[in-house]
């Protein structure tokens, strides 16, 4: 069933069924559910609503095609999923939109980032494909030993909503380069643009059973897939709480391998000698408004030398009145969509409302703004007089609200940085190459920028320490491990 969405700006085919074997079908319960339009809380499709018997079916389809999968030559599968990637790009626009109505992301993030770097990391991992070779051990003449690596089988994909696409893609990208099969479930809230790409997927000429998508609410979809014994691994992002109970599930039945990446409240930290404050400035706003502030590397903590706090706050809040241009997602000009749902706005507003309360000071937003839109938006927003002891200095808010806490020496800002249960990501900014080299290895996270906001790029690996994660990175050639199991091959060549 393919629907065109009565949206005026856009003319998108909305795919609202399951993929599974290569077909799209409805729930066998023949439930849906809607999915509602962040920006202005209208509904925009009615999506099936699957449950375990729809994990089963898919998990069906993928371990039938995981085998033949497998043994595809990888020059084969190289080409297919490059052809995957070139339908992704060809599409790009219309699938920019749908990530927009569904999301609430700016139009020129979706255009410029989120579909383009989704095309490009199955690219990537297609093309290492026919290039990644196995090992011969350095054994003596009595033996020749093979380090081979074989795909898991089939892989379930637990994704989030803050990139449905993007992350999707982390995911897809190494799993089907390595020759596995996957059960995919998005969130429930944001669907629509991996259903449209796995009808790419088909049409590049993956084999049936090859990709499939399961939608439906995590506490019975997810459940299903960490729990299914028919599933090899499973690869999870999201937060920090549901990565424990799919860690749990997997304990207590198949012992299926868990690679987590969690949430964080990563640091920035500027330095006094940081350079170019109106540069930095940019980048600390970027590392926090980007995205609404729903980003699990999101810089929700400014550590900043008391010494340069007063000038680069002044920096920081003409940026946000000047820049940071909260509006209709769909206008090219929005730097600040809607929060993806209600409730959670009301979360994010309720951490505004506990950081006042706790003595912080908001120097710019603090609220909802466009309430007459019907939508979820709320104004970027700005604490001074944080401390590292605030809820909304511990806790991941997942907003675009910062916590600026001010600190005295590199000592200070590295107990401060590291004084969180998270290690996913921080900033530094500083002009001293040794304090540079000093601080990056004492902070405690998967990714540190150094003068800048960095997730590094799809040849750097990302993943994080402590509660932000383990059991595997995405991006690069370090994201095949966790989709592979390692064999020796031991050829006794004696008499
Ligand atoms: P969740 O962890 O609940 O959602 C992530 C994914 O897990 C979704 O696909 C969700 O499905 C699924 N899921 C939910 N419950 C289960 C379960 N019991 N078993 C298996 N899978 C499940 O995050 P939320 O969407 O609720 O967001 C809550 C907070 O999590 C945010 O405020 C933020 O702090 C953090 N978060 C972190 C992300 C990151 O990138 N690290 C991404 C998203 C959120 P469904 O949504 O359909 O129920």
């Amino acid at each position: 069933m393919a629907v065109t969405t009565p949206n005026p700006l856009a003319e998108v085919r909305l795919r609202t069924q399951m993929f599974a074997g290569g077909d799209f079908v409805d729930a066998v319960s023949g439930r849906t559910y809607p999915v509602e339009n962040p920006a202005n809380g209208q509904t925009i499709a009615e999506v099936a609503e699957g449950g375990v018997e729809d994990v089963d079916r898919a998990v069906e389809a993928a371990r039938r095609a995981a085998p033949g999968w497998a043994a595809t030559p990888p020059a084969d599968r190289k080409k297919l999923l490059q052809r995957f990637a070139d339908l992704i790009d060809e599409n790009s626009e219309e699938l920019a939109r749908i990530e927009t109505l569904d999301v609430g992301k700016p139009i020129s993030d979706t255009r410029s980032l989120d579909i383009p770097d989704s095309a490009a990391t199955i690219r990537w991992h297609a093309e290492a494909t026919d290039k990644l070779y196995d090992q011969v051990a350095p054994t003596g003449p009595g033996a020749v030993a093979m380090v081979v690596r074989e795909p898991l089988g089939v892989v379930g994909a637990i994704v989030p909503w803050n990139y449905p696409l993007q992350m999707a893609a982390w995911k897809l990208g190494p799993i089907l380069a390595t020759g596995n099969a996957v059960v995919m479930k998005p969130a429930q809230v944001t669907s629509l643009s991996l259903l449209r790409v796995a009808e790419l997927g088909a049409e590049a000429g993956l084999p049936d059973g090859v990709l499939n998508v399961v939608t439906g609410p995590g506490s019975v979809v997810g459940t299903a897939i960490a729990r299914h014994p028919g599933i090899d691994g499973v690869a999870f992002t999201g937060s920090t709480e549901v990565g424990r109970t799919v860690l749990e599930h997997s304990a207590r039945t198949n012992l299926k391998r868990v690679a987590l990446e969690l949430g964080g409240k990563s640091p920035q930290i500027v330095m006094a000698d940081a350079a170019n404050l109106d540069r930095v400035a940019d980048r600390v706003a970027n590392a926090i408004f980007w995205n609404m502030g729903e980003n699990c590397s999101a810089g929700s903590r400014l550590l900043v030398d008391r010494r340069v706090k007063g000038p680069l706050l002044d920096r920081l809040v003409g940026l946000v009145e000047r820049d940071w241009i909260v509006g209709d997602p769909m206008n090219d000009t929005t730097r600040v969509g809607p929060l993806i749902t209600k409730s959670h706005m009301e979360k994010v507003l309720g951490y505004i409302d506990a950081g006042r309360a706790e003595g912080a000071r908001t120097v710019v937003g603090g609220g909802r703004v466009r309430e007459d839109s019907g939508g979820w938006f709320v104004s970027p927003t700005i604490f001074d007089r944080a401390t590292n002891e605030m809820r909304i200095a511990r806790e991941e808010i997942f907003g675009p609200v910062l916590s600026v806490i001010e600190f005295e020496g590199e000592d200070e800002a590295i107990a401060i940085a590291n004084d969180t249960d998270y290690g996913l990501a921080a900033s530094l900014y500083t002009e001293n190459v040794r304090t540079a080299h000093r601080m990056a290895r004492a902070i405690k996270a998967g990714v540190v920028g150094v003068n800048n906001y960095s997730e590094g790029d799809l040849t750097t690996p990302f993943g994080g320490f402590r509660q932000s994660g383990f059991g595997g990175h995405d991006k690069s050639v370090h994201a095949h491990d966790q989709y592979t199991n390692l064999k020796t091959i031991w050829i006794d060549m004696g008499e």
